[in-house]
């Protein structure tokens, strides 16, 4: 028997067609029957109602047969469809050389809806991990299913059992950054994300068989294979563990610096009071250079300090009702000075009658030190650093404006990471790659956001945002003015120390 093959594009319309064809052809039939009748004048001989019964009948049988041959198409493809589908059913599917599928010329489609379906089942996935590669994998995989119970987990992956044999993950997460959190979120909110969290730690520094990981976490709504959410955790101890160790030791002599430090800028600011009448201008100036590096050595100092704090999840601070511009005014001689002996213009606009903020006022003054000591170091000689604040929603907004070197877009994600610092910067300013991680840091203790314009040879601007004391009054007071109150209230402020705010 020949194979009729019709382009499935065209397939509707044919069968349209001849639908059309067989019902003008019934039609005809019953024209030319009831002719025929009329004609012989057979009609009246025949009793009415029987024939009307006649007449019903037959529409009935031609209507039947004409379904029949316009639905047998649907049957197929019904059927065919409901088999790849993988529901339960009891009816059989359709064979592609069976004749009624040959004659009705649907062998190709009923052909290609079997090829698509066994196209999509050679692409699915068997997410349940082999537990015999997954073992030897380095690396840790956790999956957890919709309710956050950890599913399966191989051998690496760091996991505990509690005294229920129930597991979880053993890791100390930032305290409102933890992977419970961000799943909270996602559940109300998302159908898939993922986020990336650097330097988690199984245990406290000094434990045995401390492990410190980066770790990924990817997210799916409603997951059909029941997986929602997997986790992956690289082991990176021994990279960090050097960095630690680095800044460990770094923070004692830090420690040990401060004293000494504060001792040498205090006589300095002594000296200069006392010998400004008699020193020439030359002479002065170089004092105004030694105490300006002082002062800095003594900001390189703090933020080390910090840092240490920061990493061990220490930074815990105590939050008073500030006025920006009194926090500006207690560092501005000392900036004022830096802007002076570098030759570049400094100008301040932070209007006295801002509401006042909820500020650790050292740590804000840090912060602000490190943004306009970069915004200083970075720029052109004579260029123009300018400083203003305003108010943003609930929040107080200043920003720290540069026309200086900029910054290429290519490293504006690794600015706000620990030690970062730019090949340039690296080769011709002095710094620590520290500031604007702790200043992001503090920031976010606040619970205000960082974050940067720029781009590379057109200056940059700095923002930062804390919350206006009166919007978190009644949670510091909850809190004994702790940070934590505030930082707990908007979850989600504290982000991936990797990322950079979006001020
Ligand atoms: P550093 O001690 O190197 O200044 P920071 O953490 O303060 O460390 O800054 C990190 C890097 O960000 C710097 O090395 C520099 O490359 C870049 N950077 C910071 N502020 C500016 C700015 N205002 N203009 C251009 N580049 C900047």
């Amino acid at each position: 028997m020949a194979v009729k093959t019709i382009r499935l594009a065209d397939y509707f319309r044919i069968h349209l067609r001849k639908v059309i064809y067989l019902s003008a052809v019934f039609i005809f039939t019953e024209i030319v029957i009831l002719a025929i009748l009329i004609i012989n004048n057979l009609l009246p001989s025949v009793n009415p109602m029987l024939l009307v019964g006649l007449l019903i009948g037959l529409q009935v049988c031609t209507l039947f047969i004409l379904l029949r041959f316009a639905l047998t198409p649907l049957n197929i493809l019904t059927r065919a469809i409901t088999h790849i589908s993988n529901q339960a059913n009891d009816t059989e599917p359709p064979d592609i050389n069976q004749h009624t599928v040959v004659k009705t010329g649907l062998r190709d489609m009923v052909q290609t809806v079997y090829n698509a379906a066994e196209k999509a089942r050679s692409h699915e996935v068997d997410l349940t991990p082999r537990s015999d590669i997954a073992d030897h994998l380095p690396c840790g995989i956790i999956a957890m299913d919709a309710n956050g119970a950890i599913i399966y987990h191989n051998a690496a992956a760091p996991v505990i059992s509690d005294s229920k044999n129930d597991k979880h993950i053993n890791l100390e997460f930032p305290r409102y950054d933890s992977i419970k959190e961000w799943l909270a979120a996602n559940t109300k909110h998302k159908m898939s994300d993922h986020k990336m969290w650097e330097r988690v730690q199984t245990a406290p520094p000094g434990t045995p068989d401390r492990k410190i990981c980066d770790v990924i976490g990817f997210f799916r709504n409603g997951a059909t294979n029941g997986l929602e959410t997997i986790i992956v955790t690289i082991d990176r101890t021994e990279t960090y563990s050097d960095d630690d160790e680095a800044l460990d030791f770094i923070s004692i002599a830090a420690h040990e610096l401060r004293g000494p430090i504060t001792i040498i800028r205090g006589y300095l600011s002594v000296l200069i009071d006392e010998l400004q009448p008699v020193l020439q201008d030359d002479q002065f100036d170089l004092m105004s250079r030694l105490d300006v590096s002082a002062s800095r050595l003594s900001s390189y100092v703090n933020n080390i300090l910090n840092v240490a704090k920061y990493d061990r999840h220490h930074l815990k601070l105590h939050l008073s009702s500030e006025r920006l511009s009194d926090i500006y005014e207690s560092i501005a001689p000392d900036l004022k000075l830096r802007a002076q002996t570098q030759g570049k213009l400094l100008s301040v606009n932070i209007p006295t009658d801002l509401p006042m903020i909820a500020a650790d006022r050292d740590s804000l003054a840090e912060v602000i030190t490190n943004l306009i000591d970069n915004a200083l170091k970075y720029s052109h000689e004579g260029g123009h650093v300018q400083v203003a604040a305003a108010i943003d929603g609930s929040f107080i907004k200043c920003s720290v404006k540069d026309q200086g070197i900029g910054i290429p877009a290519s490293v504006m994600s690794n600015l706000f990471g620990k030690f970062y610092r730019s090949h340039r910067s690296r080769a011709n300013v002095s710094g620590t790659g520290l500031g604007l991680y702790i200043s992001k840091a503090i920031i976010e203790s606040h619970g205000g956001k960082i974050g940067v314009q720029s781009r590379e040879g057109e200056g940059a601007i700095f923002t930062f945002s804390v919350p206006i004391y009166s919007t978190v009054a009644d949670k510091l007071a909850a809190s004994h003015n702790i940070n934590e109150g505030i930082i707990e209230s908007s979850s989600g402020w504290i982000k991936n120390h990797s990322k950079i705010g979006s001020g």
